[in-house]
């Protein structure tokens, strides 16, 4: 058997292992008995630990330097695997242990401190979190992967992106969301909220049609509760998640498009990836622009709000929106609150932008994590106009930096970006889309971001699959431009 051959068999087995990972970590989220947990803890250490040896095993290295790709995909995959492999070998494994160990409380640590609003409970930890990733970031760094530690972390996310090109890109988008977010909360028009109680089950039924909507694939996936909605899983089994709050239906309609978004990605990319490096999305920010464009652009549409508004009637009862114009505002409503999960879409990338600077700084050695509470309320009192009423509503909020994803939160405004970008190229492509989403049937849109985004997974890096995409590169403009439009027309602002 050849280097190549021998290699990407380790690797698919690897690969596998990883999903069985990610099921298990399904399985908790869903349908776990209560008292499993703490034999599911040594169940997923265990499988960690084999998943952490293979992509360790010094084999990998004497295969790569050995390994003559047959063609362009596998050249790639060859790329990814020893990238992969550099990055693991900047990290000391004491280090790469101890970052495993905090973590794995962390998490909990934090969530007692956010129950609980007591930042002082959660300090201690998260000192020791920003400590050991700034130590690996700064390994990185030393071993090519940016310039500095912040960029080191990022690139884990994104490959390629840099802290100085998204500070640039979040100067350039700053100024006119501000105007915007202005302009929208001092309009005169005011798009009511939805009020009135929508049943679970019904809520549920829905949901499944809105994911029937955008093209998932029901044999290849299948739709659970969740306390934190996600989507797990690659290729043949894509599962996705979602909550129901029988006040707010919006929460359950629209995580689950969201979630949508991301397993069609996954669905959709070519079965000749499965199990080996380019089987995957490429990047968090590329996933997040699928979620967000199923999301956003497509179902908080004119046209498919104006479908939801029928269904909606039709399952539920009279809706207190006069009309499907009405109600298209009702799901589009602006309002400044604490929460970045629950931002509309003018609000969305000003709470990243506020993590992005101080995760930057706290990298970076300008904050020390005693600060953070203090810069935290600060900032989002200019940049939001409210003061924080409590801890979780604050820096608590977040799962992300007790897990140590420290470079994460960028990619969500990547997200929106990318997406802003392929929702031009989307529409100049496809003019008679509206037809379709009046109909309920974004399908239309799926075949078109399947062939020219979902299906390559891993095979070109972000930028060039967004740009291959697009015809153009990846710029803040479209989705500002589209921003300005949208709720210039719901707020009447002229
Ligand atoms: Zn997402």
């Amino acid at each position: 058997m050849s280097a190549f051959a021998e290699l990407m068999a380790f690797q698919r087995e690897t690969e596998a292992l990883a999903l069985i990972a990610g099921r298990l970590e399904w399985d908790q989220e869903t349908v776990m008995p209560p008292g499993a947990a703490q034999q599911r803890g040594e169940e997923s250490a265990a499988l960690a630990g084999v998943i952490h040896a293979r992509r360790t095993d010094p084999r990998i290295g004497d295969w790569l330097a050995a390994a003559e790709a047959p063609d362009a995909a596998g050249q790639r995959a060859l790329e990814l695997i020893a990238r992969a492999h550099r990055r693991n070998g900047c990290i000391p494994a004491r280090l790469a242990a101890e970052i495993a160990r905090v973590t794995s409380l962390a998490q909990g640590i934090w969530a007692a401190a956010r129950a609980a609003d007591d930042v002082a409970r959660f300090l201690p930890t998260l000192r020791n979190v920003v400590a050991l990733k700034r130590e690996a970031g700064q390994a990185l760094a030393a071993g090519g992967f940016g310039a500095d530690a912040y960029d080191a972390l990022i690139d884990e996310y994104e490959p390629g992106m840099t802290a100085a090109r998204l500070a640039a890109m979040f100067g350039r988008m700053r100024p006119r969301l501000v105007a915007l977010r202005e302009a929208v909360l001092g309009a005169e028009r005011r798009p009511k909220p939805l009020e009135g109680l929508f049943p679970k089950e019904a809520q549920l039924a829905f949901a499944r049609e809105l994911a029937d909507a955008f093209g998932y694939d029901w044999a290849r996936g299948r739709l659970d509760l969740a306390v934190h909605p996600f989507s797990s899983g690659q290729g043949e089994d894509v599962r996705i998640t979602t909550r129901v709050v029988e006040t707010e239906p919006f929460n359950c309609f629209y995580s689950t498009i969201h979630e949508v978004g991301h397993a069609c990605y996954e669905q959709g990319i070519d079965a000749a990836h499965r199990l080996t490096p380019l089987g995957q999305g490429v990047s968090m920010g590329v996933h997040e622009s699928q979620s967000r464009i199923y999301e956003n652009q497509l179902g908080r549409s004119r046209a498919f709000t104006g479908w939801m508004w029928g269904r909606m009637r039709d399952i539920f009862g009279p809706l207190r929106a006069a009309d499907a114009a009405a109600f298209w505002g009702t799901v589009n409503r602006v309002h400044s609150g604490f929460i970045r999960t629950e931002a509309d879409e003018v609000h969305y990338n000003l709470h990243v932008m506020l993590r992005f600077d101080l995760e930057r700084e706290l990298i970076g050695g300008g904050l020390e994590v005693e600060d953070l509470e203090a810069a935290w309320n600060d900032r989002f009192h200019r940049d939001f106009g409210v003061v924080v009423d409590r801890p979780a509503n604050g820096m608590l909020q977040d799962v992300h930096w007790s897990v140590g994803a420290i470079g994460y939160f960028p990619t969500y405004s990547l997200g929106n970006v990318y997406a802003g970008c392929l929702h031009r190229a989307l529409r100049a492509d496809l003019p008679e889309l509206d037809a379709s989403l009046a109909q309920g049937d974004a399908r239309p849109a799926t075949a078109w971001l399947r062939e020219k985004v979902q299906r390559t997974g891993g095979l070109y890096d972000p930028a060039a699959t967004i740009a291959r995409a697009c015809g153009f590169a990846p710029t803040e403009e479209p989705l500002l431009d589209y921003l300005e439009a949208k709720f210039g027309e719901i707020y009447g602002l002229s």
